[in-house]
């Protein structure tokens, strides 16, 4: 099976700052300070192509912080104004995504609960219908090819063409080493249908720890995936959010100062 995707390639919107293409940053804004100090230090690495900070966090159960709001959309506006960066949110409604684009957020992703609902990435896509903006969508939370294919052609019908997957695992009731199963097979299957579609691994949900954050980055570079996004905190210990998978700025330019670019056939 072919899929017929109208793309523009990942360099027409993004400027990689170093290879491999990296987007970085909390897993949620929690305060303008740890925001923009995380963004300081971020870009001071050289690494970082775009800033990444939930702000509309979706939470398993209730009760727990559920993101900082629209407020969050003014710190990001800051640290881009101060560090040059452009900056993601994930947007789950279609107010979000109004907001966001009132905002001046540079690029948008659909996260891995929403992924699974083709109703609420109908409603998102139909937000985006004459926006160029480019849109990142991660995999459902279930290991569903279908559902990752339906979502990534809703938004491509909507006229998005600078789009991108994000693989982030999956749910597994088995108990193993990571947060979310690799189950690598489904995202090589995406990439053979989709030869066009860039591919960016977040080895950070797939994890859930920051141990296994570099095998996981490692092997997603050597299977061709064209980036990676990965959580980075000023101070993962207090983090409110995926504290065990946070990486401060300086562990997170280590580990990409470790990581082989292998170039297939060298
Ligand atoms: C996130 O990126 O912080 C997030 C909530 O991810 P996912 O949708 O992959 O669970
Ligand atoms: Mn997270």
């Amino acid at each position: 099976m072919k899929l017929n995707f109208n793309i523009q390639p990942l360099n027409t919107w993004a400027k990689v700052t170093k290879e491999p293409f990296l987007i970085a940053g909390p897993c949620s804004a929690e305060t303008e300070e740890q925001l923009v100090a995380t963004a300081h230090l971020l870009a001071k690495t050289g690494r970082v192509s775009v800033l990444r900070a939930g702000i509309w966090k979706p939470r398993t159960r209730p009760g727990e912080f559920e993101g900082i709001g629209s407020i969050g959309l003014e710190w990001l506006k800051r640290a881009k104004a101060e560090t040059g960066l452009p900056t993601a949110v994930e947007v789950a409604t279609a107010k979000h995504v109004e907001e966001a684009l009132k905002g001046g957020v540079d690029v948008l992703w659909i996260g891995a609960r929403s992924t699974a609902n083709p109703f609420t990435v109908q409603e998102i896509a139909d937000a985006l219908r004459g926006v160029d903006v480019p849109v990142i969508v991660k995999n459902p939370v279930n290991p569903d090819l279908s559902l990752w294919i339906g979502a990534l052609e809703r938004v491509n019908n909507a006229g998005i063409t600078k789009l991108a997957a994000i693989h982030r695992g999956f749910s597994s009731h088995e108990k193993t080493a990571f947060r979310n199963e690799p189950m690598w097979d489904l995202a090589i299957s995406l990439k053979t249908h989709a030869p066009d579609l860039p591919i960016i691994c977040d080895p950070s949900h797939i994890c859930g720890n920051r141990e296994l954050i570099p095998y996981i980055a490692q092997k997603a570079l050597d299977l061709d995936m064209q980036g990676l996004i990965i959580e980075s905190h000023i101070d993962p210990s207090v983090a409110w959010t995926d504290a065990k998978q946070q990486l401060t700025p300086s562990a997170l330019d280590e580990i990409m100062s470790r990581l082989e670019i292998r170039k297939p056939g060298a």
